[in-house]
């Protein structure tokens, strides 16, 4: 029988702090998408109603029943307008789907993770991609992994300057972008620093810092700056190595080379792009929640990179991913816990 964990109402004294009989049952109803009744409930103090939906990821959605298979899709190098055709929706309504799935999934991403076991280590590397405009608009993501498990800790999406060969064309239309949209920053270091910053919250209980990059000299200060120098054992390779499974940095070459094949927009000579910045980041959280707890680490293996870290008891499903609401931090409904 489900029990509402809280009121969801923010503004209620109840929403924080429930006392164990903060609700009455208050009847049900029957959804078209179910055959179950639904629960009703009333809140002792505000005398607002809610249902057990109001807890569900997709509480006032139309078609709850395609999202599992929405975001399966898009978890498999599909686009939006193709995974639109497939499960015969507008692209508008894909679109939708695919803003809220992320944002509830960039949640979860956080809420399921806790401290790091005993011998973990890091690797990072930065892949370049653009916006809109390939010649104008590039982007660095940092990635950056757990090496042993292949866990994705964080990855975001930042701004930077166009580089490379100059042609005429592209000094045109260089000065037509800085016209429309002004002076094009490097926002590298932003993105790089929060990348460090997800990694130095799980690592607090390590005695070493185990990280691997390339020679890049900017990761040294802000890898000293998230982890501290006396923890941190940095280990640097050159990026001119042959990439192949010798090469110390294959856990990380081998996760980009998965994100560049499971996210379509990243790949190369796609028809696919990123119009905006912030949707490619909100198609990284479907990647990396497909990565973490959905896909086993290697074919060969059961368990997922969560799994092996002792995140979560086992690996869990599209549908389950996409359960219960995740905005209430840590004290968030547990995707696990039993479903209608
Ligand atoms: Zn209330």
């Amino acid at each position: 029988m489900f029990r509402p964990p809280r009121c969801p109402y923010r503004s209620c004294s109840q929403h924080l702090r429930p006392d164990q009989h903060f609700f009455r049952r208050f009847g049900c109803y029957l959804p078209k998408c179910r055959s179950q009744p639904v629960p009703r409930f009333r809140c002792r103090v505000c005398l607002r109603t809610f249902s057990r939906q109001t807890f569900r990821m997709d509480y006032r959605d139309h078609r709850p029943d395609l999202n599992a298979r929405l975001f399966q899709s898009l978890a498999s190098g599909l686009g939006l307008r193709q995974t639109s055709r497939n499960l015969r929706l507008s692209l508008r309504c894909t679109e939708l789907k695919f803003r809220k799935i992320a944002r509830h999934l960039r949640r979860l991403n956080l809420n399921l993770r806790g401290p790091l076991p005993e011998g973990s280590s890091f690797q990072l590397d930065e892949i370049e991609t653009y916006e809109a405009r390939r010649n104008t608009r590039p982007l660095s993501i940092p990635f950056l992994i757990e090496t042993k498990s292949r866990f994705v800790v964080w990855a975001e999406s930042a701004t930077i300057r166009p580089r490379g060969k100059m042609t005429p064309a592209r000094r045109k239309a260089m000065a037509e972008d800085e016209l429309r949209f002004g002076h094009r920053r490097d926002r590298s270091r932003r993105s790089l620093r929060r990348a460090f910053r997800r990694a130095a919250e799980l690592s607090g209980g390590l005695r070493r810092v185990r990280l691997e990059t390339d020679k890049k000299t900017s990761y040294v200060g802000l890898a000293i700056e998230a982890f501290g120098s006396d923890r941190l054992v940095h280990g640097q390779t050159s990026s001119r190595l042959p990439r192949t499974i010798a090469n110390p940095l294959f856990p990380i070459n081998h996760t980009e080379a998965m994100v560049r094949d499971l996210t379509g927009r990243m790949r190369r000579d796609s028809w696919l792009v990123s119009k905006k910045r912030r949707y490619l980041d909100l198609g990284l959280q479907i990647f990396i929640t497909y990565r973490n707890y959905v896909r086993r680490r290697f074919n060969f293996d059961r368990a997922s990179p969560a799994e092996l870290l002792g995140f979560v008891p086992r690996r869990i499903t599209e549908t389950e991913v996409l359960s219960w609401r995740q905005d209430w931090e840590a004290s968030s409904i547990h995707p696990l816990a039993a479903g209608p």
